[in-house]
């Protein structure tokens, strides 16, 4: 890596040029790249180039703009898709839009506060179902009060808390904690900081003929307002959203999968949430919704409403299995949504900016795969290298049973 010395003045209005190669994802990463970035971003900029294994081949301090550095404006109407690309791959010295690559901070997340030995006991606020008229099974959002621990019990967007159930096994021994993703953002449902929201389905299957219904999620979905309730964690730092306010991202989620999701996108479009996390988010989102039937689309007048306010910043793709047919003529599923969008979807893979999040069934994963492939093969890519790249650059993001 050769690093040269700018002609600068060394005010914080110089502009510096780095020289890339392997960063970025697909074709980016393959081409040598030229990124223009102000002097307060550069070593954000080269932070990103490390933890993403790119090499830098020259750093230059050698445009100085006339102005000031334009700041991206507050929710574009479009989102920024990072600097031009010219014919010849390489990066226009236009400061605006910067590019970055999209981070998660793992800095400041809560793990483990209280554990099984010690729970915290909270106490239900609200339990109510989440199922319109003629829909499938049981699915409930619950709501427990976090106020009063020591330490107080709290988390961040794409955590799960364990809940322990009350009684006792076929063995007589305490019942053992399940993991639920939160649904509500580190504010609660009210704002207030000091709740946490579930979003449960009641499981249920045959076996030898008899209807099994969980312990845990019976229990959950059967609890009353002031009923107490062990609870552990947070946990888990796989699903965290990144900082960055123009990152895209891209959610596809099945049934109860869709806790994760409900808390970034309340983070990015609840108009209260919005004033309260000083976060202003100006990429796009693009969610992919898995149910059963229409009835059982859980917080969907949210999900249209956040659609109606934000039209260039939020797209909700819905797969009602029961009710639409792929093309194939079998139940629509997420993957056969995302293989009808595979081009686009692979497109905005290849802006680092985007970060791409997976939560519910474990099946619905090859299909997914199989879509990407696709997509990947269009542009000469092979899938099976680029998807381990997006990992270790933590912007594929997957927690599927
Ligand atoms: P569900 O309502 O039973 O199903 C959601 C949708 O997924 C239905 O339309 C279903 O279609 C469809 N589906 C079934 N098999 C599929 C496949 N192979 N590929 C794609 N779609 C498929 O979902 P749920 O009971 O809420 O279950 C969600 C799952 O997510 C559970 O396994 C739960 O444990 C898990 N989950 C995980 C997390 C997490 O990872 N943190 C959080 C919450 C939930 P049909 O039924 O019509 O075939």
């Amino acid at each position: 890596m050769r690093v040269s010395r700018g002609k600068g003045s060394g005010s914080d209005d110089r502009l510096f040029t780095v020289v890339v190669e392997g960063f970025g994802v697909g074709q980016q990463r393959r081409a040598e790249r030229r990124i223009t970035v102000p002097f307060q971003q550069l070593q954000t900029l080269i932070q990103s180039i490390a933890r993403n294994g790119g090499r830098i081949l020259v750093v230059s301090a050698d445009a100085v703009p006339d102005g000031p550095i334009s700041q991206a404006p507050a929710i574009p109407s479009a989102v920024a898709e990072g600097p031009a690309e010219t014919a010849a791959g390489q990066v226009s010295t236009n400061p605006t839009p910067t590019p970055k690559t999209a981070t998660v901070s793992h800095a400041a997340v809560p793990v483990n506060l209280y554990k099984p030995k010690d729970p915290f006991i909270g106490t239900v606020v609200d339990n109510y179902s989440l199922l319109a008229e003629g829909a499938i099974g049981r699915v409930n959002h619950i709501t427990f009060d976090l106020a009063g621990g020591n330490p107080q019990l709290h988390y961040v967007e794409g955590q799960s808390i364990g809940i322990i159930p009350d009684g006792a096994d076929a063995a007589g021994k305490p019942h053992k904690l399940r993991l639920y993703s939160i649904a509500s953002t580190r504010h609660g449902d009210n704002m207030a900081g000091s709740t946490v929201s579930l979003c449960v389905r009641q499981l249920e299957y045959e076996k030898d003929g008899q209807t099994i219904y969980g312990v845990c999620s019976s229990f959950l979905c059967d609890i009353k307002p002031g009923d107490k309730v062990k609870i552990t964690g947070p946990v888990g730092k796989e699903m965290l959203l990144p900082e960055d306010e123009e990152a895209n991202v891209i959610m596809l989620a099945t049934g109860t999968g869709i806790a994760p999701m409900r808390t970034y996108l309340r983070r990015m479009f609840e108009p209260s949430e919005r004033d309260k996390n000083g976060w202003h988010f100006r990429g796009k989102a693009w969610l992919f919704m898995g149910a059963p039937k229409t009835a059982n689309l859980l917080y969907d007048d949210d999900f249209n409403h956040y659609q109606s306010q934000y039209p260039d910043n939020f797209r909700y793709t819905k797969a009602i299995s029961r009710e639409q047919q792929n093309s194939k003529g079998g139940r629509m599923y997420i993957q056969d949504r995302v293989l009808e969008h595979a081009e686009e979807i692979f497109s905005w893979i290849e802006n680092p900016q985007t970060h791409v999040y997976m939560c519910g069934l474990r099946g619905m994963e090859p299909g997914i795969d199989e879509a990407m492939t696709a997509a990947a093969a269009a542009k000469g890519l092979d899938w099976s290298e680029l998807r381990p790249q997006l990992k270790k650059a933590e912007r594929w993001h997957v927690e599927t049973y």
